[in-house]
């Protein structure tokens, strides 16, 4: 059981919709809000196997879990034979990369 992402409605209103072309595939990735999504976004992520999936983000969270959560995503569809918890590695440690770089995550 992890915890819902943390309410943070300051964030909420720069998050545009865009696809990502991932090898053969057209990823669509949405921000969408708490009344968009029945179950956490990640439980829901985590069932996708199509042939152009969509990434569910939710939108009023903290720039640091949105970049994890979207590293995480796009992880699974990239590598989808990866297990659970080496995506969740990978992500928290490209999350550390990008902050380490500079990228400001914060
Ligand atoms: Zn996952």
């Amino acid at each position: 059981m992890s915890p819902g992402p943390r309410h943070n409605p300051k964030k909420e209103k720069h998050r545009k919709n865009f696809d990502l072309k991932i090898g053969q595939k057209i990823c669509k990735v949405r921000f969408v809000g708490n009344d968009e999504i029945s179950s956490p976004a990640s439980k829901k992520n985590d069932l996708i196997d199509t042939e152009n999936p969509t990434i569910f983000v939710y939108r009023c969270q903290t720039k640091r879990n949105l970049v994890n959560t979207l590293l995480h995503e796009v992880l699974h569809v990239v590598r989808p034979e990866l297990s659970e918890e080496a995506v969740t590695e990978t992500a928290d440690i490209l999350e550390r990369a990008l902050n380490r770089l500079g990228y400001k995550i914060d």
